[in-house]
């Protein structure tokens, strides 16, 4: 048994994390008081315990440790419709709140609560049988699932170091949201992230909506839109570590595929077939035509355009009933026809499987995780909103207010910048030019 405990911090990642329990509660047969109640325990049940502990009775109880520093969202969690069928013991919050501060949540009333919750991560940690690693759900533009976010995030790699850390991590975006101080925010929880996550699924706020209006034709998308496109990317992101099956089979498998170097470690996702809230029945999609969606512009949940950039790695992951050989043949002809989008310096960087489950309500789906370096797009987005406040120091009492240092900003701000360097260093890279190169990565990491 290969464990996976998971954390869902602040409104955004429990908005989340709750609506990802719920689809895969559903997709494993478990009903909402924990019992089995599927028609393919074979298959439902073979790898239930990735993310499932059994209790007695045979219940089926999440590995879930749900925080905040405020108790409405948890509250509604509780009084909603799977609300019962996580351990009582594992809602830990405060009363505070953290008022979209960072400082707040990383600093001053997350580190008083980050006890109790390190707590709860332990006593589920010492039940597993060999505990692959954590994830993490949140938001960045906030204060607690940001700032205490990846002050547990800190934590736990201090304490698990040999562990995976992977994270759904939600980007802030003006189009979603009404507080200015995001982008500092977001900035500061990057320079986490580079740091001490193995990898990130990055959810940009910016992408979801501009997918809700544009492709969905919904006028004034809610989070709950948002959230059923989250949803439904972290079920098929998970698929491989949940069901029965060889690619991407386990967090560190992930990684290994996906990563080429440790700091590049944010994925772009992407998921066919897009639909709204309460559609999906209607739609049936054949193989090229999911091939074709989810390496689109348009399906990826990241304002960033792929053909501004490269693949340094692909995955492709299919699931429902299909011909494995179309599969491999659709996926080889992306290649062929997109070459120069492929870093050619990578052999056979894109990987594909078929995972026989499909997604409740539809035939067939499929879940795209890339490693572009396209994604600087997002990056500089953030940075350059960040950037305007920070020349002139606005809104920084807020922070220096909890005891925040204005140097963390500037590193902060340098950390994301070098990132965008790497990316765009990486993108330009050829074949032949090895030696340059390594010169050249020198100098950005001493910056
Ligand atoms: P926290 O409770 O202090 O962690 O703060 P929030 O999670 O409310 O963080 C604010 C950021 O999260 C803003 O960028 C919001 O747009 C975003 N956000 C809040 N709730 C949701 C949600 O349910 N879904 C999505 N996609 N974004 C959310």
């Amino acid at each position: 048994m290969r464990e996976i405990l998971h954390v869902q911090g602040g409104q955004c990642g429990n908005q989340i994390g709750s609506k990802f329990w719920e689809v895969i509660c559903d997709e494993h047969g478990v009903d909402p008081t924990g019992r089995y109640n599927g028609d393919s325990a074979d298959l439902q049940l073979e790898r239930i315990n990735v993310y499932y502990n059994e209790a007695s009775g045979g219940r089926y109880v999440p590995r879930a440790v749900l925080m905040d520093l405020e108790p409405g969202t948890m509250d509604s969690i509780r009084s909603g419709p799977y609300g019962q069928i996580f351990r009582p013991d594992n809602f830990v919050f405060g009363q505070s709140g953290a008022g979209n501060n960072w400082a707040k949540g990383h600093y001053t009333e997350g580190a008083e609560l980050i006890d109790a919750v390190l707590d709860v991560v332990r006593k589920e940690a010492e039940n597993c049988d060999c505990l692959q690693g954590f994830q993490v759900c949140h938001s960045l533009g906030g204060g607690t699932g940001s700032g205490m976010g990846t002050l547990l995030i800190s934590k736990i790699r201090e304490e698990y170091p040999d562990r995976m850390m992977l994270t759904f991590s939600v980007f802030p975006s003006p189009k979603v949201s009404d507080t200015v101080v995001e982008p500092y925010n977001a900035t500061l929880s990057v320079h986490q992230l580079v740091e001490n996550a193995d990898e990130c699924m990055v959810l940009d706020n910016e992408a979801l909506y501009d997918i809700c209006f544009r492709t969905l034709k919904l006028s004034t998308p809610s989070f709950g839109d948002l959230n059923h496109l989250i949803s439904a990317t972290m079920s098929g992101v998970t698929c491989s570590l949940r069901f029965p099956g060889q690619l991407n089979s386990d967090l560190r498998k992930l990684a290994v595929n996906l990563i080429p170097f440790p700091r590049l470690h944010f994925f772009m996702v992407g998921f066919a077939p897009l639909t709204s809230r309460g559609s999906q029945q209607y739609i049936s999609l054949t193989v090229p035509e999911l091939t074709q969606q989810m390496w689109d512009a348009k399906n990826m949940m990241c304002a960033a355009d792929p053909r501004h950039g490269r693949y340094l790695t692909a995955s492709a992951m299919f699931r429902g009933k299909m011909s494995t050989k179309e599969v491999d043949e659709q996926i080889l002809n992306v290649q062929n026809k997109n070459s120069s989008y492929f870093v050619e310096w990578i052999p056979n960087n894109v990987k594909s499987s078929v995972c026989d489950i499909p997604p409740t309500g539809i035939k067939m789906a499929s879940t795209f995780v890339g490693n572009s370096t396209s994604i600087q797009e997002m990056f500089r987005r953030v940075s350059e909103q960040f950037t305007a406040m920070f020349r002139r120091k606005a809104f920084l009492h807020w922070y220096t207010g909890e005891g925040m240092d204005e140097m963390e900003f500037t590193e902060a701000e340098s950390n994301m910048n070098d990132l965008v360097a790497e990316y765009q260093q990486y993108q330009d890279a050829t074949a032949d030019e090895e030696g340059e190169y390594e010169d050249e990565e020198e100098e950005v990491y001493e910056s």
